[in-house]
């Protein structure tokens, strides 16, 4: 599949068409032109291509991203099938790339406060190119996306919950160029990424580092917008949040001049006057006090970052450099790498200087016998945007259908013999509250379970009456009762241990007792646009919630006008650190046959 990306910045147009494979690994895809105008003005910009350089006429940004077809044309590109765009900020909602339906551009535009300089002009990009390529999918690659599944101990601030009500969290960018050195390391080193803790730095204008373990962000340096982190061209990194109010209250400085100056006066430019760090290294080694200071700053601060994120994961197997400096300066990671050999992070010299990354090459240069394997790559962020775009429009069933989690709590189902014993003769039990299925309920009645070791009181009864009773509990459960339950599904009650069950008005002796299989209903239309059928076993990934696990082996059944909805027991949700509403996406051998194909 022929994608073609923007990468839209406010002085410059990046863009790229590569040919990806669906679903493949990303060393069969190909790269097959990459174009860039820069620093638009009134005489016009720099175009860059793989052709060569030369001057271009156009202004804005607008205006490049409508000379892109002719600058195809003249490169002799046809072909294109989907157009993928690098969105800064997708907030806390985009977890994967979206089709750009109107819905999500204005969702795009109203996360404009959290990155102002970035999503507007991503937006215009997208607007002007849906405009040029009508009839293409246009989709949205987040740098948000990845990280996502950060725990909230890592996206919460330590602030009144007014603030974090409003929507004050950490969120972290460059995460695509992250991800995909993630994966390019982890290839590399020829071990499944679920096996490794990378901390990855992305050292270009704009810098973060990131903590990746089982192929998950757990922790990256930006934050909610993307000035948090590691000293970066004109922006400082962390400060002191307290420096507002000394700015305010001794220099009479606004918050938007406070704001403006960490974002573009910060930084190495502010340390040394230029946000480039090639000067900067130049003028260092020249003798400049205030080069040397910046550098030894910038390096301090990586060095710190690796420090904490390796604590985080509980070791680190790689450290991955990317961006223009990672890729390009011998010094700075030397510099970073210094004195880590307590941790098992020592360069090789040599291998440090003789880097070629031509090809997507990703060098080792740790210290042969260092514990800590050390790459360099450049980031792909463009063919990386092609291979989500590829992917998802690959499989536009599984990321449509987010599959809602449902916390079953312990309860019973009664057959008319039971609720006889426990309610009185002929007594009709009292729907209280509908449940998702159609046509069942939670009943205003409840019972008492009745082991060897405890009991459980207050437990839900779930209508309508069925023709035997059913008791399923969580497997905690079954130690405070002392009986140990099966796992079975729903209805397959032989050999099932025997319980007492006592309510208002008797006890109820029965087998029945059960720890419910894990289960997803779904109606017959799901199924069919999902390739599934009744009992087929599917894995269901849990959103970017709790502890993002993925839950193995979920039974599917299908009936013609379910509720589509997975129902776990609350276990499995304490062990996938559930608290709120969450949902799952679909994988396994099944679905892919189904979806895939
Ligand atoms: P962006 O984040 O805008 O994509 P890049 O990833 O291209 O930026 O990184 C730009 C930074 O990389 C600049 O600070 C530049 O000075 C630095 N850089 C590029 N080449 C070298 C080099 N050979 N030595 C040191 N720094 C370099």
């Amino acid at each position: 599949m022929r994608v073609l990306v923007f990468n839209a910045g406010s002085s410059s147009l990046k863009f790229g068409v590569f040919d990806i494979v669906p679903r493949a690994e990303l060393a069969q895809a190909a790269c097959v032109f990459k174009g860039s105008f820069d620093r638009f003005g009134a005489g016009g910009c720099d175009y860059t291509s793989s052709a060569g350089q030369s001057r271009a006429p156009h202004t804005s940004l607008a205006e490049a991203t409508q000379a892109v077809p002719d600058a195809l044309t003249a490169a002799g590109i046809s072909g294109i099938e989907a157009v993928g765009h690098r969105i800064a900020h997708g907030g806390a909602e985009f977890a994967h790339a979206q089709a750009i339906t109107p819905e999500v551009f204005s969702k795009i535009t109203a996360l404009i406060p959290l990155a102002p300089l970035h999503n507007p002009a991503n937006l215009e990009a997208v607007r002007v190119a849906r405009n040029v390529w009508p009839d293409l999918p246009h989709w949205a690659v987040f740098d948000t996306s990845f990280h996502l599944s950060n725990p909230a101990r890592a996206t919460t601030y330590a602030v009144p919950s007014a603030w974090r009500a409003a929507g004050l969290r950490r969120f972290g960018f460059h995460g695509t160029s992250h991800k995909y050195v993630a994966q390019r390391a982890a290839e590399e080193l020829g071990q499944p990424l679920r096996d490794l803790r990378i901390i990855s730095l992305h050292l270009g204008n704009g810098a973060s580092a990131c903590a990746i373990a089982r192929g998950e962000s757990i922790d990256s340096s930006m934050g909610m917008t993307p000035l948090e982190g590691l000293v970066m061209g004109t922006r400082s990194g962390d400060v002191d949040p307290g420096l507002f109010g000394y700015l305010s209250r001794q220099m009479g400085l606004s918050i938007a001049q406070i704001e403006a100056a960490l974002y573009s006066e910060s930084g190495l430019k502010g340390l040394t006057g230029s946000s480039d760090m090639r000067d900067v290294e130049t003028r260092a080694a020249a003798g400049d006090a205030d080069a040397q200071l910046a550098i030894n700053l910038y390096a301090y601060r990586a060095r710190k970052y690796i420090g904490a994120y390796a604590a985080a994961m509980g070791g680190l197997d790689a450290l991955v450099f990317t961006g223009g400096i990672g890729e390009n300066s011998p010094s700075m990671r030397r510099r970073i790498c210094d004195g880590m050999e307590f941790m098992g992070l020592k360069l090789d010299h040599d291998r440090n200087m003789g880097l070629c990354l031509a090809g997507r090459a990703a060098p080792q240069i740790q210290a042969y016998g260092a514990r800590v394997n050390v790459l360099v790559t450049e980031t792909a962020e463009q063919l990386m945007i092609a291979q989500e775009v590829g992917n998802a429009i690959a499989a536009p069933a599984a990321l449509d259908l987010r599959i809602p989690v449902a916390v079953s709590a312990r309860h019973v189902h009664l057959c008319r013999k039971a609720v006889d014993a426990l309610f009185g003769p002929g007594y009709e039990l009292t729907p209280d509250k509908p449940l998702r299925q159609k046509g069942h309920w939670a009943a205003r009645e409840r019972v008492t379970l009745h082991g060897p070791k405890g009991e459980l009181a207050n437990v839900a009864i779930l209508g309508p009456l069925r023709a035997r009773t059913q008791i399923e509990i969580s497997r905690t459960d079954s130690f405070a009762l002392g009986i140990d339950a099966p796992i079975r599904q729903s209805g397959a009650l032989e050999g099932t241990p025997h319980i007492r069950l006592s309510g208002a008005a008797g006890q109820y002796d029965t087998d029945g007792l059960i720890l419910a299989a894990r289960h997803i209903h779904m109606n017959s239309a799901d199924a069919r646009r999902l390739g599934l059928k009744d009992g087929d076993m599917v894995d269901v990934t849990l959103d970017a919630t709790g502890r993002g696990l993925t839950f193995a082996k979920v039974l599917v059944r299908v009936s013609e006008n379910a509720f589509t909805e997975m129902h776990i027991d609350t276990d499995e949700a304490n062990a996938a650190g559930i608290t709120g509403a969450v949902e799952g996406a679909l994988s396994g051998e099944a679905f892919m046959k189904g979806a895939g194909g």
